[in-house]
């Protein structure tokens, strides 16, 4: 059952006896559900071959969505896809290096031609490096901010062309944009950029009916920081993730860290008619961490 149908089955187990109360009820629940839907939408999702991306192509499918998957990771790229269509939905593999603007237009015409037009796209590929200010050497510097920045940049101007119809665009900030922390300086400064790029950009598209927002997710428990307690052998050293989960937990008001899911919700809630009067915000999943 996909999330609609879900919706739709709670709120008939739900509803009253009195034929008002029914009928109100039933109404309302309609209006939530197409609050939520993506139906007859076509959603760009980059970084989809992994974490946060995967987890936010998959949500947008089971809202119904034509996704249109975008990654250097053609395998990951496959297996998203997979659990999309073995869901029922239908997904479109385009394999893309966003920091390559040509690649990114390339990404906005697939999407066009497999959906016949684009409502939404959601930049959340994205590459951490750590290093001391006082060491970091131009490489440092290129090889975040060209996936980082000019990938969310490039992805935003494609979309902005290619959104005919109206749209949203969803931008993936951090936490680490607006908590200073040693050696993430030039992770956090590409973040924080995106969510000022975020505003700017709603300022330029809204006259377009493009609404532009970013989700500045917490510490989430997905490869990109997974790494942070793999071994060089691929295997886990579970005393460094236990320490991580339970230090990143403690920063938290709620005492915990996100799942992929959390960030997906949010994201949802951006793409969708839900949000319909928000844009140049920033959402911040991140269990209270930075208020
Ligand atoms: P992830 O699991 O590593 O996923 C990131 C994906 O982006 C990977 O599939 C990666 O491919 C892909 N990618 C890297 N460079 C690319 C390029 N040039 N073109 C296209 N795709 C590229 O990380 P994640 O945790 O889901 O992160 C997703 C986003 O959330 C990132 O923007 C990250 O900064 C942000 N975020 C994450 C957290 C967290 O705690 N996880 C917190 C705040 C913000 P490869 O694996 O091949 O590099």
């Amino acid at each position: 059952m996909d999330m609609i149908s879900g919706l739709r089955a709670a709120a008939a187990g739900t509803a009253g006896t009195g034929v008002d109360t029914a009928r109100s009820r039933a109404l309302l629940s309609d209006d939530l559900v197409s609050a939520f839907s993506l139906r007859g939408r076509t959603a760009v999702v980059t970084g989809a071959a992994s974490g946060i991306g995967r987890q936010a192509a998959i949500t947008f499918a089971h809202a119904g969505a034509d996704v249109v998957l975008g990654d250097l990771d053609r395998d990951g790229l496959e297996a998203t896809a997979a659990e999309v269509v073995a869901a029922g939905g239908t997904a479109t593999v385009a394999p893309t290096d966003v920091s390559d603007r040509s690649q990114v237009n390339a990404l906005a015409v697939a999407a066009v031609r497999a959906g016949g037009r684009l409502d939404v796209w959601a930049n959340v590929a994205g590459v951490i490096r750590t290093c001391r200010i006082v060491d970091a050497t131009p490489e440092d510097l290129d090889a975040v901010t060209r996936v980082n920045l000019y990938g969310t940049y490039w992805g935003v101007a494609a979309a902005g062309r290619a959104m005919k119809h109206g749209g949203s665009i969803i931008n993936v900030s951090s936490a680490g944009g607006e908590m200073p922390a040693p050696t993430l300086s030039v992770y956090a400064m590409t973040k924080a950029a995106i969510a000022h790029l975020t505003r700017c950009a709603a300022a330029e598209l809204g006259p377009a009916g493009i609404r532009v927002n970013a989700v500045a997710p917490g510490f989430t428990d997905t490869p990109m920081v997974q790494r942070l307690w793999t071994r060089p052998d691929g295997s886990v050293d579970e005393d460094a993730r236990a320490q991580m989960l339970a230090l990143r937990s403690a920063q938290s008001p709620l005492g915990t860290t996100a799942t992929a899911d959390d960030q997906a919700w949010a994201m949802l809630y951006l793409a969708a008619d839900a949000s319909r009067f928000v844009t140049g915000q920033v959402l911040r999943p991140n269990g209270g961490v930075v208020m």
